[in-house]
């Protein structure tokens, strides 16, 4: 067990930790995140959400969720530049598939309005169909909100901690909190497996396990209900069936069932809502399913529903009572700051609950100086299928391994693989570099490329092709060499 020292430990690497690491990255703090799986945004919401930047309309005026939303939406554009990272503000149309549905979207309308978030309209049938050729051709009329946008939700926080790192911050993966010291009401020492983190300051952003982390120090006044969303993926051929995000009116508990494409390119449908107990239950069920499907199908009567590649399901992280985001900190436990129950708009949140935790730390007394060293820019990996030409012929005379290409599906080459291996957040696992280079993401769903990428992992990590892993733990692929495990089941 190692002991180290830290001004700050961040519990948690979604994009709530990871906007607070590189907020604090520009300050000369010795800042520590640790995450329990074995890759930033590996585990919880982030990792499997919708990716819209939302615009604000849609959460009660006066809630955290309303306040952070608008704040944040405006960082985007910016922050998306300077991190080299993938945005599309397209906007946003909640469409009234019927006329009765018509005046809901005036309180929507409304509701924009208090929360501050600016140029919402509402645009008739013809306009509508206008702008989205394919949407059900009963609609009666759709809240258009031009300044939301589309962003990929891991990607952003892989940028993030990978700028965080390169200004400063430390990551450990694989490394779960177990208990937190508090002595004499502060925040002494933050425990996982392999570390002692001697700290003053604690900041609770572990998402679906943050009331299990508040627990540690004592506060049992709030508790998290997973509420799973479950979609489907089409290929990248009906990217263009819709332009914007697509939303129906929303229901009670979520912002309805989406029509949408994807930064990346695909259409995504979904997320339908189901409160469950295991929050670690991201399968996907036949009626979930179903839901989904019967959503999108009114919003986009003629979908291709042959042409789907993948299901999956993410987990809301919803915090009881109060169902808003818990933020700041608590009088019982000084330098116990909490970042939770950060559900939707979370990914639209970050960066402005990033600023506040900031802010919230100084007033509790940390000091802060500007890390004169601090970059902004990060680069990520140039991507072989967005090259011209000319560019491929570049990339691959500057480095032949961009002539080798992996998955086919996804147009990536060895080149992209081996930087994602030895990236500032090493990629150690398949999913880890599914996430930082899009391999194993298109029509095959890894079927062809992740033998390949088993075998640069191995040559460039020495990691045992026994031992590489889905996404860390016992997530093996294989168990050793065919004829060795016959001989000894022989005896
Ligand atoms: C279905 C769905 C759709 C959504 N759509 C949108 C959207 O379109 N737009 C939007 O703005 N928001 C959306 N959201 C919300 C958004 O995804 C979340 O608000 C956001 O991802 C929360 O980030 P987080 O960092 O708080 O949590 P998480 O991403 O869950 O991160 C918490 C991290 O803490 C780690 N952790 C937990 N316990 C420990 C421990 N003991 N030790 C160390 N690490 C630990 C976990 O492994 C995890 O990686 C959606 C969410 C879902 C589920």
């Amino acid at each position: 067990m190692q002991t180290i020292q830290a001004d700050v430990v961040i519990v948690g690497a979604g994009v709530i930790g990871a906007s607070i690491a590189r907020e604090l990255s520009r300050y000369h703090l010795n800042v520590v995140m640790v995450e329990k799986e074995a890759d930033v945004c590996g585990g919880g919401s982030t990792k499997a959400n919708t990716g819209i930047v939302h615009a604000g309309f849609d959460a009660q005026p006066g809630t955290l969720k309303a306040k952070f939303n608008v704040l944040g939406v405006e960082f985007f554009e910016q922050m998306c530049a300077e991190l080299d990272v993938a945005l599309k503000m397209n906007g946003t149309l909640v469409v009234a598939t019927a006329k009765d549905k018509m005046e809901h979207l005036e309180i929507l309308l409304e509701r924009g309005k208090e929360n501050g978030v600016p140029n919402l309209e509402i645009i008739g049938p013809k306009r509508l169909l206008e702008m989205e050729p394919h949407i059900n051709p009963r609609a009666a009329g759709a809240l258009y909100a031009p300044g939301a946008g589309i962003v990929c939700p891991y990607g952003l926080t892989i940028a993030l901690a990978e700028n965080a790192v390169e200004n400063g911050t430390r990551v450990f993966l694989s490394q779960k909190v177990t208990d937190i010291v508090v002595r004499e009401g502060q925040v002494q020492q933050v425990i996982t497996p392999g570390l002692k983190i001697n700290t003053s300051f604690v900041v609770n952003a572990a998402g679906l396990q943050a009331d299990e982390i508040a627990r540690m120090v004592g506060q049992d006044d709030f508790y998290i209900v997973p509420r799973r969303g479950e979609y489907y993926l089409f290929d990248k051929r009906f990217g263009t069936l819709a332009n914007h995000p697509l939303f129906p009116v929303p229901t009670e508990v979520s912002k309805g069932i989406l029509v949408t494409p994807t930064v990346d390119g695909n259409l995504l449908i979904g997320p339908n809502a189901q409160n469950i107990e295991d929050k670690d239950d991201t399968s996907t069920t036949v009626d979930g399913l179903d839901e989904v499907l019967r959503g999108a199908l009114d919003t986009m009567p003629d979908l291709p529903l042959r042409e789907w590649i993948i299901n999956f399901a993410g987990l809301r992280t919803v915090a009881m009572p109060g169902n808003d985001f818990i933020l700041g900190p608590i009088p019982s436990v000084k330098g116990f700051i909490n970042a939770a129950g950060i559900q939707s708009p979370g990914l639209t949140a970050a960066p402005a609950i990033a600023e506040f935790i900031r802010d919230t730390l100084r007033e509790e007394g940390l000091e802060f100086k500007p890390n004169p060293a601090f970059n902004p820019l990060r680069r990520g990996i140039p991507q072989f299928q967005n090259m011209s030409p000319q560019e491929r012929k570049e990339a691959i005379a500057e480095d032949p391994a961009y002539g080798q290409i992996v998955c086919r599906c996804e147009t990536v080459t060895e080149a992209e693989i081996v930087r994602a291996i030895h990236s500032p957040i090493p990629a150690t696992t398949i999913d880890a570099i599914k996430r930082r280079t899009r391999a194993g993401m298109g029509r095959c769903q890894a079927g062809f490329c992740t033998p390949r990428i088993m075998a640069i992992l191995n040559r460039e990590l020495g990691i045992p092709q026994e031992e590489i892993t889905k996404k860390g733990g016992s997530s093996r692929y294989v168990l050793g060499h065919t004829k060795d495990l016959f001989l000894k089941k022989r005896g």
